[in-house]
């Protein structure tokens, strides 16, 4: 077996693993960054890149030759429930820079993040390698064992970073013990056409007890159909005719469109998991983004989570890794950091798949909840959504970087902004109790 030997290996190319690639070897830190696919395509990876991640790229000098890469800017997030139309975020006020989300194919993204990690001499990405099993020394992690076209290698390393998504064998194999929060939800991904007149920035379309989420890109949409968890079986039992007309009843705009879905080869049934670890680390390894903490694709906001994640453990841990002095209470301290700002937003989209059960249960046409009706009405509420979802909780900034927006000194304006958007929800909230 061939032996490599660097500082940081990193198991997993997804968001958290290619970012923090980036990061530790634009500080120096040599890292081998190890991939199981031979490339980053795939179709279900997510494809939101929010303002937060946006703001880290300009913070490292590279949002402008990002921003020339094919994509759209939704500058809110809505959806047509019950045929009305609710805006339900809004970017345009946020403290960043890019005031939207950037919707693009995620390969791209990680295309472009590992062209630039290798113009660092220390950035070392090795694709086809599957990280199989962990090696331990005297009580510590020691490196990892990765299964590859050539032959299985080892890969020694002062620290490994579990960044391998959702079924981690990092986690697994240190034996990390991982809290399940029960989830509702799978989603059924399609893509099917597009066309000129089609809605842009539509979201999500709710109604008949079913969800559809539906992603612009460009000539076609990927779809995502939210269905109760372990119904695909019923749903291929009733057939592709019942699919396509569930699809063109929430949807009638793709009705001329549905019958693209003619094999169920096309739909990918995806698992939807919310977990967390208890500990994220043990001497030698830390495991962040997914690994740590599986995220539901509510509110798109995991790809986002697991960058700030990256960011985190880059700016508490890339020093420490020059001096080859990393302590397990250093990797506590990526957990302390990160913890918070997971628990938040996990508990959050528990609560909004609470909202996706009670749509399941009504079959009919789906009466507005009032909820709703207040954030239509409220753009300061749509602002302090934007801001959460958006900016999220916690953001992070690249030690060392240029400064981002945020990071400016309160100015009276943007205090100004702040109060209103307050003083607007309450009003809103009031007239739309009322009314
Ligand atoms: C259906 C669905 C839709 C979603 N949509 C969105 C969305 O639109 N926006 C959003 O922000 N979030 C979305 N999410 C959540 C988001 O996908 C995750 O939170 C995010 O991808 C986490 O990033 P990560 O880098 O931690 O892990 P991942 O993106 O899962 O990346 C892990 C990487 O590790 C590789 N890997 C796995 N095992 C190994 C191994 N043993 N050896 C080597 N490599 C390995 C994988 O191939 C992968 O490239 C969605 C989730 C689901 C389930």
């Amino acid at each position: 077996m061939k032996t490599f030997q660097t500082t940081c290996c990193i198991a997993g190319g997804g968001p958290a693993g290619v970012m923090l690639g980036y990061l530790l070897a634009r500080q120096g830190v040599p890292v081998m960054v190890l991939e199981k696919h031979a490339d980053f395509f795939r179709d279900f990876r997510g494809d939101t890149v929010h303002p937060s991640t946006l703001e880290i790229m300009y913070e490292l000098g590279l949002l402008e030759d990002f921003l020339k890469l094919p994509h759209q800017e939704l500058t809110s997030v809505g959806a047509l429930i019950g045929g009305y139309r609710v805006e339900a975020a809004n970017f345009k006020h946020l403290a960043t820079h890019c005031k939207f989300i950037a919707l693009m194919p995620q390969w791209d993204f990680l295309n472009f993040l590992s062209e630039r990690a290798r113009r660092f001499p220390g950035f070392d990405l090795r694709m086809q390698h599957e990280v199989v099993g962990l090696i331990h020394e005297a009580g510590n992690i020691a490196g990892v064992e990765a299964r590859t076209p050539e032959g299985a290698v080892e890969i020694r390393a002062d620290l490994v970073v579990g960044c391998d998504g959702r079924h981690s064998t990092t986690r697994e194999e240190a034996g990390l013990e991982v809290q399940e929060f029960g989830v509702p939800i799978d989603v059924l991904w399609f893509r099917i056409s597009r066309k000129s007149g089609d809605p842009g920035q539509v979201l999500g379309n709710v109604n008949y007890g079913k969800m559809l989420i539906l992603i612009n890109r460009g000539d076609y949409f990927q779809g995502g159909l939210i269905i109760r968890k372990g119904s695909f079986e019923d749903i291929q039992r009733d057939g592709l005719d019942a699919f396509r007309e569930t699809i063109a009843r929430i949807a009638p705009y793709l009705g001329d469109r549905v019958n693209e879905l003619h094999d169920w080869d096309q739909i990918k049934l995806l698992t939807v998991q919310i977990n967390r670890l208890r500990c994220w680390h043990r001497p030698g390894l830390l495991c962040i983004g997914d690994a740590a903490h599986a995220m539901s694709p509510a509110g798109g906001v995991g790809i986002n989570l697991a960058i700030q994640d990256a960011v985190a453990t880059a700016n508490l841990l890339a020093e420490p890794l020059r001096e080859r002095r990393v302590t397990e209470a250093l990797l506590a301290r990526v957990q302390q950091r990160r913890e918070f700002p997971t628990r938040v937003t996990q508990m959050m989209q528990v609560n909004a798949h609470k909202a996706f059960v009670r749509v399941f249960k009504n079959s009919g046409p789906l009466p507005v909840p009032w909820q709703l009706k207040v954030i239509a009405h409220a753009p300061g509420l749509q602002r302090v959504m934007g801001h959460v979802v958006g900016v999220g909780i916690r953001p992070e900034h690249v030690a060392g970087a240029r400064k981002g927006a945020w990071d400016q000194p309160w100015s009276l304006r943007k205090a100004a902004v702040h109060a209103g958007a307050a003083i607007g929800a309450v009003v809103a909230t009031l007239r739309a109790l009322r009314g």
